[in-house]
């Protein structure tokens, strides 16, 4: 499953999925947490997780590169049960590996000095919950805006990503025009995607974007759409 499903801007309710799924031993509930983790909670254990993921091109905003993973003891012991596990998704290897505080490939290590600086900072505006508060309140800065100039959230109320907001364009108005107009200015958003494209826009705020930036930005946009 999908948390912030960052191409309509939709916040899943993970963990009233999970609820469901974990009613039934066999089947576990692997969550793609690319656009969620670190930008709002994701409750790993509380929410009955098997396995969540990100990258760290995402909300953690590093470089491209890391994929961050964990498993619960669950999903190990089904892994260990599978013949053909592949290469990039052995659990059971990386867990035999990280027991001897080794890695099964050579890793990406200047990436790796990059999230321990991350984290640093993370830890400095409050822990990953302050890193909530912060996407939190962008989330609710282009709520606030999209009220006052009458735009519509393509998702309904309470099921908003907080890191990437989609917004539904007026009649007449052409994504592909305004994200370029925005563009001339300095500024990148996103139109929207598949069918969505020229009928919406996506305004990403997260990792280390701030509501200031946001200030800015938002008045922009106003502008093109009046
Ligand atoms: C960006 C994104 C991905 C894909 O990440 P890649 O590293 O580009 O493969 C997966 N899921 C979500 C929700 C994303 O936003």
């Amino acid at each position: 499953m999908v948390h912030s499903e960052t191409s309509t801007g939709v916040l899943q309710d993970v963990a009233a999925l999970a609820a469901v799924v974990r009613e039934f031993d066999d089947v576990l509930v692997l969550v793609d947490a690319v656009t969620s983790l670190a930008g709002s909670p994701v409750e790993t254990d509380a929410w009955g997780f098997d396995f969540v993921f990100t990258g760290s091109q995402k909300a953690l905003a590093l470089p491209p590169g890391l994929a961050l993973g964990v498993a619960s003891e669950r999903m190990l012991e089904r892994a260990k049960t599978l013949e053909a596990r592949g290469l990039y998704f052995d659990l059971p290897s990386f867990l035999q590996a990280t027991a001897k505080f080794q890695p099964t490939n050579t890793p990406a290590i200047s990436l790796l000095y990059a999230l321990d600086r991350q984290l640093e900072r993370i830890a400095a505006e409050g822990g990953v919950e302050g890193r909530w508060r912060r996407h939190e309140a962008m989330r609710r800065r282009v709520e606030q805006w999209s009220e006052e100039c009458g735009v519509a959230f393509l998702p309904c109320e309470g099921r908003r990503s907080w890191t990437v907001s989609c917004l539904r364009l007026p009649e007449g108005k052409s994504a592909k025009q305004l994200v370029g107009a925005l563009k001339e200015q300095g500024w990148v958003i996103g139109s929207g995607y598949g069918a969505l494209k020229d009928t919406t826009i996506r305004i990403g705020h997260m990792g280390d974007h701030s509501v200031e930036g946001l200030n800015r930005l938002l008045p922009l946009v106003g502008l093109q759409l009046a």
